[in-house]
């Protein structure tokens, strides 16, 4: 795999980006396998675990690197070159745990522990906020998850569907309706605690076991509960503005730039006896290589750019990067499925074959479009965001 450090700022950052490609590289070579099966990487988990990866966004305070947004970004597209799955996957609990860090919407004492569990056995957490009924929980539709208060907390019922990393959680933040109340709830759960549906059989990123998860009457301690409030009053963790949720853009511009290499060097090596020199040099080509380079260019220099000024930024000033992030994110979903369409032009028919990988990130590129925020939300943010100084 080509090994590309333009956007490293740091000795520290490029010697720990030879660890993620070496992760990589090891992922690339089981990708096939656990897309073919849509079975879990548990494999992939453990090396993430023995790397010391999952560990890198925990503050230094608990014992972590606490490595900047810009930083999380290199190694999730690195991970994401290897295998788009088991990126996606890891970005949640990395991107989480940065996201505790910097929003500060956990309890002191319970960020503390879940940081513990983090160092001490590679504990993994993740977000669980979809269901049937609200689609994306981003639309704000109240969840069908029941939350009815007993003595000492909680006790939970309900179903979550696309629960990324599933198999391998031990900690997640479950979103819930207060029984005979308009109130919303956000709960610690512990993995152990619930059931796992395996309904995760998906056209792409079919490792990333994103089954259903079911509470029965799952009892929550108050020391557990983060929120209980109105509706329309915004979660604690969207105090930073939401950077850590750029991990989604670098995980399909991963996959992109996999794609890239494939063609890039299928190009120069490919000489069919009709031409004298491979084909890269034949002008179509030349084109087609040429816009995929400019629309990877672009959409990760924005990111890059983005995540640099939230690292940079206040934390009263990180909300009013949201918008940007939003762009961000949909510029590099939408380059990630034109670089790998443009990719599979390049190549010919050979791109279709199950023994190359290209079919497989056609498949998962296609994947970013329905991770939040949706492209319909950032057009309105951004149009939003442009009109509000001509308003009356
Ligand atoms: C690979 C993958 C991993 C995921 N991982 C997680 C995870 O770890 N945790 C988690 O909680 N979720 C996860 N999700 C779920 C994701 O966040 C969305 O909830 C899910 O994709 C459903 O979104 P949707 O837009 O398809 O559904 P819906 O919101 O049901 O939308 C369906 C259609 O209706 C339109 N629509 C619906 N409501 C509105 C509205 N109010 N206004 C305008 N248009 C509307 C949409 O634009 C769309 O066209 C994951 C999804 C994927 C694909």
């Amino acid at each position: 795999m080509y090994f590309d450090d333009y956007f490293v700022t740091s000795p520290e950052q490029r010697e720990r980006l030879r660890i993620t490609k070496e992760l990589a590289d090891a992922f690339a070579q089981r990708a096939a396998k656990y897309d073919e099966d849509g079975s879990f990487p548990h494999e992939n988990i453990a090396d993430l675990r023995k790397s010391g990866y999952v560990t890198w966004t925990v503050p230094k305070e608990y014992g972590g690197l606490e490595i900047s947004l810009q930083e999380l970004l290199l190694h999730q597209e690195q991970l994401a070159r290897g295998d788009g799955s088991t990126a996606l996957a890891i970005g949640w609990h990395v991107g989480m745990i940065l996201n505790l860090r910097a929003s500060h919407a956990f309890p002191d004492t319970i960020f503390q522990a879940i940081c513990q569990s983090v160092m001490d056995t590679g504990a993994l957490i993740n977000s669980c906020a979809s269901e049937p009924a609200t689609g994306s929980p981003s639309r704000g539709g109240r969840p069908e998850t029941t939350a009815t208060q007993v003595d000492g907390g909680y006790r939970i019922t309900g179903r979550k569907t696309f629960s990324t990393l599933s198999p391998a959680l031990d900690w997640i933040l479950v979103t819930a309706g207060i029984a005979d109340s308009d109130e919303v709830g956000e709960f610690i759960v512990r993995g152990q605690d619930v059931r796992i549906v395996e309904t995760w059989n998906t056209l792409g990123m079919r490792a990333t076991g994103s089954h259903d998860i079911v509470l029965e009457d799952v009892f929550v301690p108050h020391s557990h509960v983060v929120t209980v409030k109105h509706p329309k009053e915004r979660s604690l963790r969207n105090n930073d503005g939401g950077g850590w949720m750029l991990h989604i853009p670098a995980c399909y511009l991963g996959v992109g730039l996999a794609a890239r290499d494939f063609a890039m060097n299928f190009a120069a090596t490919y000489q069919p006896n009709s031409l004298s020199h491979p084909i890269a040099d034949v002008p179509h080509i030349e084109e087609k290589l040429g816009q995929m380079e400019l629309k990877l260019l672009s959409a990760r220099t924005l990111m890059y750019d983005l995540a640099a000024r939230w690292d940079a930024s206040s934390e009263a000033d990180r909300p009013r990067l949201r918008p940007r992030f939003g762009a961000a994110k949909t510029q590099a979903t939408t380059a990630a499925y034109e670089v790998v369409d443009l990719a599979m032009r390049v190549v010919g028919a050979r791109s279709l074959a199950k023994g190359l990988p290209l079919e497989r990130y056609y498949r998962d590129v296609r994947a970013g479009l329905h991770n939040p925020p949706m492209d319909d939300i950032v057009f309105k943010m951004l149009a939003k965001e442009g009109t509000a100084p001509f308003r009356k």
